[in-house]
């Protein structure tokens, strides 16, 4: 079974700032994705966003895989825990702050990068999602089950429909049945809101499932989500090359949000070696550092400078390329 990556330094629960190598993609199924959207963007770059989480169109077989139904139920998440409880020696509240990153990273990745680049809102049904697990407790792969999408009317996958009528497009070959259900909505602040709701829709009986076991109040929880938000906001410069995109759909989208992801994060914005970073500080204190040594690079407690010189030792550990999340 793989590891989690090795994080040289940062933010510990997301585990995925690494130059660890990349896992191949299905990028010839996310090629159904399509290439649309302000930055010009593919379902491949889409893929490259996310890395090294995977993500995968259709049903997933084998082991490991679960649909986010069982993953957000009781049963589930008991189960979650327990496998994170014991691959880190995690306490409790510990165990349920990662579970909290790495899940939420897992359903809000493909959809915000989704919503950026290519400005499709993927439907985040918990029965129409699965997420593959690893002995960690880390989910390394999503699987949307079906391309299920909000689009704006303009998208060719419109195809005439009108905006606030549902329509079924038959996309799979003739006499199959249909592969795709496409809402349309009428502008971007109609999308945005789509993608809000589809989030906190999915992950609320999550995170009340967490509630339940642990002592870690709501607000803590769902600033995970909102940092899991931010940093999928933010990735998406791999892509698009302009850091202020990622962070101005960030703020459009935390503005709807609230008062859910109130905790939501703060920029810390700076300049390395000429070229100017976006990075984080986070609402809320995510326990990493009660497993190890590493310091968050978007802590909270800390003062800006250390914050700072945090990022700035993170961006140089990546090389061409990094980011400052
Ligand atoms: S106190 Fe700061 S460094 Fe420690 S786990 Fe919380 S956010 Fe991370």
């Amino acid at each position: 079974m793989a590891e989690i990556p090795t994080v040289a330094t940062g933010s510990a629960p997301d585990r995925t700032r690494t130059a660890a190598p990349r896992p191949s993609q299905p990028v010839g199924r996310l090629g159904r994705l399509g290439r649309l959207g302000h930055a010009g963007a593919s379902g491949a770059e889409v893929a490259d966003v996310l890395s090294p989480r995977g993500l995968d169109l259709g049903r997933p077989a084998g082991p490991d895989w679960a649909d986010c139904a069982f993953h957000s139920s009781r049963q589930g998440v008991e189960r979650s825990l327990e496998r994170v409880r014991a691959a880190h020696d995690a306490t409790d509240e510990v165990a349920a702050s990662y579970l909290a990153n790495w899940y939420a990273a897992g359903v809000v990745g493909p959809a915000i990068a989704s919503y950026v680049l290519l400005r499709r809102v993927p439907a985040l049904d918990a029965t129409g999602m699965s997420m593959h697990w690893l002995d960690s407790g880390w989910f390394d792969r999503t699987a949307l089950h079906r391309h299920d999408v909000t689009v704006l009317s303009g998208d060719p996958l419109a195809r005439g429909l009108t905006a606030g009528t549902p329509g079924s497009v038959p996309t799979a070959a003739p006499g199959t049945e249909p592969r795709e259900t496409v809402r349309v909505v009428p502008d971007g602040d109609a999308l945005r809101d789509v993608l809000v709701e589809a989030i906190l829709d999915h992950l609320g009986p999550f995170v009340g499932e967490l509630r339940a076991r642990v002592r870690l109040g709501l607000p803590a929880l769902w600033g995970a989500v909102a940092g899991q938000c931010a940093r999928a906001f933010l990735l998406t410069e791999r892509a698009t090359g302009d850091p202020a995109t990622g962070r101005d759909e960030a703020d459009a989208f935390f503005e709807r949000a609230s008062p859910t992801l109130r905790a939501r994060p703060r920029w810390h914005e700076f300049v390395h070696r000429g070229r100017p970073y976006v990075g984080m500080r986070c609402g809320s204190c995510c326990l990493a550092h009660r497993l190890g040594d590493e310091h968050c690079t978007t802590c909270p407690f800390t003062d800006d400078s250390e914050r700072e010189r945090r990022m700035r030792a993170w961006i140089d550990t990546q090389g061409h390329g990094g980011l400052a999340v």
